[in-house]
């Protein structure tokens, strides 16, 4: 039976590619059938649950600006590859018997409904999952950037980004053997040291507001629960505690 809950509402980044699997597009039914099982469990064990769903897997404006599109046209495109990508969450969220609401930054009321603070906090306090898509519903934006703002307007104690590794790295793992991850960082030190954690602006609004971030790997399996039930061993925790010597920060070798 798992234990009480340390979080009462967090806010979960999803970036489109965690749901495409193995597929270098779309979506793959039985991953969206995990996550959603995953987001379920922790959902029941009283977790406010929002999420911001990103559209890396279907579009990202950056690349089709680079392959001549206008900008803010292909930002658009990605914004609503997210509301592709919420509406698929939605589903299998609703096939496990969990509640949950797709709320757009863009307006498209055949689809889903509008972002409005209030109501995604009441959606919250009922228990529903909210889905928050088309980021900001700004170009020239991230769905990273998007994440931290709704977890500060609704007042999520945690921010937890879900990828591909389990925390952050001083190198890309996958490129370089000898890299290190990092058990806790500083806002700071993550921008003078250029971490990839998240996009500049998101990582100051984090800072600023101090929320604090984790960032994990969603593949494993059971991680969310465990971090939403206080382990502090899962990924790398980003807030704005003391600024320590790199090498405190590192986990044995
Ligand atoms: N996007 C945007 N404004 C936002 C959030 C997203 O214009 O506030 C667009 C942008 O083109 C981006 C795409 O939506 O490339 C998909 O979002 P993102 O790249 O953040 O998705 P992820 O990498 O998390 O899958």
């Amino acid at each position: 039976m798992p234990s009480a809950p340390t979080y009462r509402r967090i806010l979960l980044k999803l970036s489109g590619e965690a749901l495409m699997g193995e597929a270098d597009y779309g979506v793959d039914p039985d991953i969206i059938a995990r996550l959603a099982e995953e987001i379920r469990e922790v959902r029941d064990l009283g977790v406010q649950t929002g999420i911001v769903i990103g559209g890396g897997n279907i579009f990202r404006g950056a690349g089709l600006a680079n392959a001549g599109m206008d900008r803010v046209t292909a930002d658009h495109m990605g914004m609503l590859a997210t509301v592709m990508n919420a509406l698929a969450l939605q589903d299998a969220l609703e096939r496990k018997g969990v509640f949950a609401r797709v709320m757009s930054a863009l307006r498209i009321n055949e689809v889903c409904e509008d972002y409005i603070r209030r109501r995604a906090i009441r959606h919250l306090e009922k228990g529903r999952v909210v889905l928050f898509a088309a980021g900001t519903g700004n170009p020239f934006f991230t769905t990273d950037t998007a994440a931290s703002l709704r977890a500060i307007e609704v007042g999520a104690e945690l921010l937890l980004k879900a990828t591909k590794v389990d925390g952050v790295y001083s190198a890309d793992p996958v490129k370089d053997p000898a890299a290190q991850r990092y058990e806790r960082l500083n806002y700071d030190e993550v921008l003078d040291r250029r971490l990839m954690v998240m996009d500049t602006t998101a990582i100051v609004l984090c800072r600023d507001h101090d929320l604090a971030l984790r960032v994990f790997d969603i593949k494993q399996e059971g991680a969310l629960m465990r971090i939403v039930t206080g382990d502090q061993d899962i990924g790398t925790t980003v807030d704005n505690g003391t600024y320590e010597p790199a090498a405190s920060h590192r986990q044995g070798a």
